[in-house]
């Protein structure tokens, strides 16, 4: 009786994990971890406190050392590779030596490693059979994927995982073992995230627009988290406590409050894109839409008609790269193009109202910059974008001064273009 509520006792506190990830590869390179960074997320959905990721060689020692220092902070430790058939696959020993136990064959294993290699006509080695040899005082964790087992350890109330380090095999076992053992044995708490998507402000102006809201969501134990590409920065609320319902309440009322304070750049939620945003205020106002495109090539028209369904509001889009195209097919007037450049509002304005013209639409987008890396100069340097939008006989055009990459202009212009037109359509440019 008393052993049984010790035990409960013992479980029923925040759990504190930590990762050790094996392998030379790892650590010159040539391997990129994302092991850990994919554990870190599924351990997060499930309200599981990760507190460290330590990285170290396929050596004895350092598995040794590091695995004792692990357990005297966390109560769980998950670790991958060194499971394999290879000499260099030293984890399986070292676990046992460290838990004081010896390798076993496993006739259970030992069926399903010879199964394996049947199914895949392959001749087996004593190599592979010794894949079968795991330590007396774990639970085995099958792998259907593979030929390295999963282990699983307790002493002293805390938990050893030992998992493969290849990505497909560590995924299966913690989807279909490990998280699972983790919510029984654990009494985690359940998270929230709450994503807003902005656009067309950077993260420090963003932060000071929204201090005092800030301020009060910390003070009422939710956390905030800024999370710039280019061209949008999303904020992430998140909510942790023991009450799912309190907890979206809570998030939700906040959210409810952030709103009138970024209107202008708000356009969505959690994983929401703008050209889905544009694309549903489009069709809902039975709207069509048209780009006249010089520095993002068609970039615009791409991402608009990635979404499915798009063809409701998009007709097609002039790609006027040359100034000969752009006085050709749309009508640019070639004195304004001398006189002022084809990076100018004048062209940009006469653009999206050609395009509009030329193609028989109600709306439209028209882009002309230096996206650079070359073709810069003093009064226009590269990141110079003029974006105009049109809607019916309105036009609007704006100036930008964006960054040295080519790439990241031409996905700013995107991005800045839509959310332009998005204002115009809504009255708020
Ligand atoms: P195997 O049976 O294939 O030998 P293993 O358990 O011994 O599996 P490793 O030898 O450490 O695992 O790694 C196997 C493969 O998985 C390698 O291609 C390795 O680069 C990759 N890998 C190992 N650890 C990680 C990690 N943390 N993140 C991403 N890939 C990894
Ligand atoms: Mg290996």
């Amino acid at each position: 009786m008393f052993r049984s509520r010790w035990h409960y006792a013992l479980y029923f506190y925040p759990m504190k994990e930590e990762i050790i990830s094996i392998g030379d590869e790892l650590l010159i390179g040539q391997t990129i971890n994302t092991n850990a960074g994919w554990m870190g997320q599924q351990l997060n959905l499930i309200g599981a406190g990760l507190e460290r990721v330590i990285t170290i060689s396929d050596s004895r020692d350092a598995i040794l050392n590091t695995l004792k220092d692990c357990l005297n902070r966390a109560d769980v430790v998950l670790i991958t590779g060194g499971l394999g058939p290879t000499k260099d696959d030293i984890t399986k020993h070292t676990l046992c030596e460290f838990f004081h136990t010896r390798l076993v064959r496993n006739a259970e294993v030992l069926a399903r490693v010879e199964k394996f290699f049947l199914k895949r006509g392959r001749t087996m080695l004593e190599s592979n059979r010794q894949q079968a040899d795991l330590p007396e005082d774990c639970t085995v964790l099958p792998n259907d994927f593979g030929t390295a087992s999963g282990m699983w350890f307790e002493k002293d109330g805390k938990i050893v995982v030992s998992l493969p380090g290849v990505p497909y095999e560590m995924k299966h076992l913690m989807e279909m073992q490990v998280i699972p053992r983790l919510k029984t044995r654990f009494s985690l708490p359940v998270i929230v995230h709450r994503t807003i998507m902005t656009q067309g402000i950077g993260e420090s102006f963003l932060a000071e627009m929204i201090s005092n809201w800030e301020t009060e969501l910390r003070n009422a134990g939710l956390s905030l988290a800024y999370l710039p590409s280019p061209g949008i920065v999303k904020l992430r609320i998140t909510g942790k406590g023991p009450d799912k319902e309190a907890l979206e309440k809570k998030t939700l009322e906040f959210e409810q409050r952030l709103l009138p304070l970024i209107e202008k750049f708000h356009f969505g939620f959690d994983n929401d894109l703008l050209e889905t945003t544009l694309g549903d205020l489009l069709r809902e106002k039975k709207l069509s839409l048209v780009t006249a495109e010089s520095c993002t090539g068609g970039y615009i028209a791409h991402r608009i008609t990635s979404i499915p369904g798009s063809s409701d509001y998009f007709l097609g889009s002039v790609i006027s790269y040359s100034n000969a195209v752009k006085i050709e097919q749309l009508g640019v007037d070639s004195t304004d193009l001398n006189t002022h450049g084809a990076v100018s509002p004048e062209v940009v304005e006469q653009m999206a109202k050609g395009v509009i013209k030329k193609l028989h639409a109600r709306c439209s987008i028209a882009v002309s910059g230096v996206a650079g890396p070359d073709g810069g100069s003093d009064e226009k340097p590269v990141g110079t974008v003029w974006i105009a939008v049109a809607f019916d006989d309105r036009v609007v055009s704006r100036k930008f001064l964006f960054e040295q990459n080519r790439e990241r202009n031409i996905t700013r212009s995107a991005l800045t273009g839509m959310m332009m037109l998005r204002q115009l359509i809504l009255g708020t440019i």
